[in-house]
This record gives structure tokens, C-alpha cells and sequence, in this order.
């Protein structure tokens, strides 16, 4: 029974709640916790400076954005049109395990299991056999992307176009504009203004308000702090330190270039390796975002931009800037009565599109585990190791693209493909090249599909198969194979081209 608490549970209520930072992180925060958690009383106001600005880039998501768009009661049309936003179905990787290899990391499942057998274990003893084709064949998402297509799966869809996930491009500042408006609507406030000083607490060290330069101070009983990479409250106030993960993840620089289309956008986000370091192409309804993501102990930021520019396939039209980072996450995200999202609480480079992800997650974790003013130590533990699983298991998977690598043509390429890598990552290598299998552990977030297309993507083949497949007759497997096959490329080829579908839909702009 919680009688006897109840009281002190409204008495202790966390009412003032401010954001620090209005970039994707914190617009993010306030539409969703404003949605959530307005009972009144409780005021939410959200502190951003024009004059610093937002990172302004992070263009592609992965499919649980659904979840959280559909938290907030976004429209999907809706939204899609007023971010100028495009379907992704997938990643499509260039050059990464061989110079000329290309293959996709599709959103979804390969094909269906039989007797509960893993399907890719039933492809990889079809080698050799027959020709069972490229694993890829055998996905919704990646039939679909490779031909350009989409149509939205809805409750009454059945397999095989049942089993298509999707994701989203789009242009993160109209994200964030489209967060805002709806957040000003559930009555977050905002305040425009540089903040020069954080006051805390004395005897707790919490913080307890934030100063503007106009003099102004918001005081507070939770602050979020989505300032970016400076982060203000949990690093330059708290001090929380930071765990430096380049000697896994050593690019540490990025030029990002939007270009005119030149086409009707691809439902995927492109990934194509270079020579020390990798470029993303995103194509949206209006333009197409791109940059360089390097490593400036192999190349110089000239190089870079030079690279960059002879890859382009549309006109650059916007000035050239070079971000800076080091991969990495902080120690604690949640410390004293601070909780940081977004850049502040770290920064895994985008290869797989994560970082709006984490975002998304820190939030909903927060509103599980949504504390009062006294701050339970149990409950922000239990953020914090949740918060690190999470940013460690991407980064193992991210970690896995170089490992994993044949080329030998540059020193960046034979430097990752020669480095230690994380015990974790070890564990699931070795396990993979013995009978190919992949065990997903705990909540880790790319499950079976995504490590399976990227080991064969890039040529890491398993000694052997399962030898439970030997239980199941090779003839009926090979038909059974072949029919697949077939049902996703007629079912993706009955579908529109993905911008035949967004008009069709009032998705577009
Ligand atoms: P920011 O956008 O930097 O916002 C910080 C906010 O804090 C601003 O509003 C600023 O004004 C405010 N602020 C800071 N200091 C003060 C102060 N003193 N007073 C008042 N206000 C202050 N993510 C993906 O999911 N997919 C991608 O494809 C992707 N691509 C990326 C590519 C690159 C090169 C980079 C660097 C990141 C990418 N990301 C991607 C990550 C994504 O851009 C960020 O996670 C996301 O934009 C969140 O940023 P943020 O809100 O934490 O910080």
C-alpha cells in the first residue's frame, strides 16, 4: 500500500523542469516530456542562444523514431512533409570490406525461419549447392531499397511486405522546428539567451538555477542538459568526466555539404569508405545531405574537403565547415539533479545513424524512471547503467565495420583492421566464425539481421553452419529458398517508387 506516502510523493513532485539547449536533443525533451508529464502545476521552460546556435546536422534515424513520433501523436505524412523527410529502408555500404564491395544493412529480417532455424543458417548451407543469391534478396527492406520503392506496411498488410521496417531522413532543424511548435503548444516555454553562469546548491552541490545574460535566472528542480558538446551542466558544472573510446573509433572530424538533387531520392542512406575515414549521402525531398567523417591522424582537413567534393553528385550550396569530436561517452549521464542528452552525453560518429536514437532513448528512460525532488541514487544508477549499455553495445557494432575489413591500401584501413577491439566484440567474433551464430544479449539494440548483414556484407564468413540445419531436407530447403526470393522481389516490385508514394501519401513537400 502507498498511503502513508502519498503525500510526501506531491509534496516532493519535481515541478520546475528546465532544458538547456534547443537543438534536435532538446526540442526532442520538451515535446516529449512536456506531452508527458504536464499535470498543471509542473512548468517546463527550455533555454536556447541564436547566437550559438545547434550542430545542425543528423539527418537519418533508424526505425524506433516510429515509436517515439507516435508518442508524441505525430502524423507521419504530416511530419515527413514538414521536414522535407524521405523513407529509409536501410544502409547501403560502399567499399568496406573490399575496395568495389557494396552491400546493404537493411531494417527488417532475413527471410523466414524454418522449424525455428535461423534463415541465414539455411543460406549459408545453400552455398556451394545451388546459387541461393545474395542474402539481401531475402529482405523486405533491402528488395524494396535496391529497386527504389516503398509502401507503407499497415496493420492489414500481410507478409512479405508486413515484414518491412522503415525509418526516416530528414532535415534535423525542421525536426526540431516541428518539436518546438508543438512543444510551445503543451506549454514549454522558451527562452532565448546565452547562459553565463550555473548556480548550485551548496549543501546538496545540485544545480539550482541558470543564469542569462540579460541577468535573468530560471530556477529549477531537474535541469536537462542538451547544450551539445559543451556540455554545460554535467561536464563544465559537475565535472562528470568523459570515456575517450577513439582507440576503437579514431575518426574524429566531420564536413558535412548539402547538394542539389539530381534524382528522385533513394529510400537509403548511403555510407561509401574512402581512404581514412568514410562519406554519408542522405538524399531528403529538397536536397541531399553529405559529408566527410575522418580521421585527422591520417588526413588533413584540405584532403578532406577535397575527397568530399569529387564525391558529390548534386551542386554544393552551402559553406564548409569542419566539426570536431572525440568519440565517447560520458561517465554518468544522469549526475546530481542534471540528466544530459544528445551530444552532451556523448558521441558515436554516424555511421549507423544512432546518435537521435539515444536521444530518443534517454528520454523514454527518463520518463520510466522519472524521479522526485529527493532523487533516488537506485533510480539514477539504474539510468546510467541502462544509458551505458546501450552506447556501449553501438559501440561495438559500429567498432565491428572497421574490424572487419580486407583493405590493406591505406594505413588508416590496416591500422583498424589491426587494432584490438573491445572484449565484448571479441566474444561475438569468435563465436560468429565458428558455427555462425549471433546471440543478442540483454536490450542490445542491432539484434540477428544487422550483424548478419554486416560479417557477410564484409566477407567474414563462419568456418561452418549450424549443423542443426543438417536435420532438414536440402531439397525442400533449396525450393523453399527459391520461393522466397521470388515473393520478395514480386511483392517490392509491385510497390510505387518511394516519391510516387510520398505524393501519393501528401508527404511531400
Ligand atoms: P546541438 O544541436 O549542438 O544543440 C545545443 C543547444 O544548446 C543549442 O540550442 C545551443 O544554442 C544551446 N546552448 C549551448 N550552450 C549554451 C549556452 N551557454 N546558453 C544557452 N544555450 C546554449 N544523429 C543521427 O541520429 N543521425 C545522423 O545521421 C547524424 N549525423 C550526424 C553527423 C555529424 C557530423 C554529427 C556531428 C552529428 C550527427 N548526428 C546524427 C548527431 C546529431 O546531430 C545530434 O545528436 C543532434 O543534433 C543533437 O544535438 P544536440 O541537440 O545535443 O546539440
Amino acid at each position: 500500500m502507498i498511503g502513508s506516502g502519498s503525500s510526501n510523493t506531491r509534496d516532493l513532485a519535481v515541478e520546475r523542469i528546465v532544458i538547456v539547449g534547443g537543438g534536435t536533443a532538446g526540442w526532442m525533451a520538451a515535446a516529449a516530456l512536456s506531452r508527458f508529464l504536464d499535470n498543471g502545476r509542473r512548468q517546463i521552460h527550455l533555454v536556447e542562444s541564436d547566437a550559438i546556435g545547434t550542430i545542425g546536422v543528423g539527418e537519418a534515424t533508424i526505425p524506433p523514431i516510429l515509436n517515439f513520433n507516435r508518442m508524441l501523436d505525430i502524423n507521419e505524412n504530416d511530419f515527413l512533409r514538414e521536414t522535407q523527410g524521405t523513407i529509409k529502408l536501410g544502409i547501403e555500404f560502399v567499399n568496406w570490406g573490399k575496395q568495389g564491395d557494396r552491400y546493404i544493412h537493411p531494417f527488417g529480417f532475413f527471410g523466414q525461419e524454418l522449424h525455428g532455424i535461423n534463415f541465414h543458417q539455411l543460406w549459408l548451407r545453400e552455398q556451394g549447392r545451388s546459387d541461393p543469391g545474395y542474402i539481401s534478396d531475402y529482405c523486405m527492406s533491402a528488395v524494396a531499397a535496391a529497386n527504389g520503392r516503398f509502401g507503407r506496411p499497415s496493420q492489414t498488410s500481410r507478409p512479405p511486405v508486413s515484414e518491412m521496417l522503415y525509418a526516416f531522413h530528414f532535415d534535423a532543424s525542421l525536426y526540431a522546428r516541428y518539436l518546438r511548435a508543438q512543444a510551445e503548444r503543451q506549454r514549454v516555454r522558451r527562452h532565448e539567451g546565452r547562459i553565463v553562469q550555473v548556480h548550485r546548491d551548496a549543501e546538496s552541490g545540485d544545480v539550482s538555477s541558470v543564469e542569462l545574460e540579460s541577468g535573468q535566472r530560471i530556477e529549477g528542480d531537474l535541469f536537462i542538459d542538451c547544450s551539445g558538446f559543451r556540455a554545460l551542466l554535467i561536464g563544465e558544472t559537475l565535472g562528470v568526466g568523459y570515456e575517450d573510446w577513439s582507440q576503437w573509433l579514431p575518426v574524429d572530424r566531420a564536413i558535412p555539404v548539402p547538394t542539389t538533387n539530381i534524382a528522385s531520392p533513394d529510400p537509403f542512406t548511403r555510407c561509401t569508405a574512402h581512404t581514412a575515414g568514410w562519406q554519408w549521402r542522405i538524399p531528403l525531398q529538397h536536397r541531399t545531405g553529405n559529408g566527410h567523417v575522418f580521421c585527422s591522424a591520417f588526413m588533413d582537413d584540405e584532403e578532406a574537403e577535397r575527397i568530399l567534393m569529387n564525391n558529390l553528385e548534386g551542386e554544393p550550396f552551402a559553406d564548409r565547415r569542419v566539426i570536431r569530436f572525440t568519440t565517447g561517452r560520458r561517465k554518468q549521464s544522469w549526475s546530481h539533479n542534471v540528466v544530459a542528452l544528445g551530444l552532451s552525453s556523448g558521441f558515436l560518429e554516424p555511421l549507423e545513424s544512432t546518435s537521435i536514437h539515444l536521444i530518443q532513448n534517454g528520454i523514454q528512460r527518463l520518463l520510466a524512471l522519472f524521479p522526485d525532488r529527493k532523487i533516488s541514487p537506485l533510480e539514477r544508477d539504474e539510468y546510467n547503467r541502462g544509458m551505458q549499455d546501450l552506447y556501449e553495445d553501438i559501440r561495438d557494432f559500429i567498432v565491428l565495420h572497421y574490424k572487419a575489413t580486407q583493405r590493406d591500401d591505406t594505413p588508416f584501413w590496416r591500422h583498424v583492421r589491426d587494432m584490438s577491439v573491445p572484449e565484448t566484440l571479441t566474444r561475438k567474433l569468435e563465436l560468429w566464425r565458428l558455427h555462425g551464430r549471433v546471440f543478442r544479449e540483454g536490450a542490445e539494440l542491432f539484434g540477428l539481421t544487422s550483424w548478419v548483414a554486416v560479417l557477410l556484407g564484409q566477407n567474414i564468413w563462419p568456418d561452418n553452419y549450424d549443423p542443426i540445419v543438417d536435420t532438414l531436407d536440402e531439397a525442400k530447403v533449396a525450393v523453399a529458398l527459391k520461393d522466397m526470393r521470388e515473393r520478395y522481389h514480386q511483392a517490392a516490385m509491385a510497390l510505387p517508387s518511394q516519391e510516387e508514394f510520398l505524393r501519393a501519401a501528401g508527404a511531400w513537400a
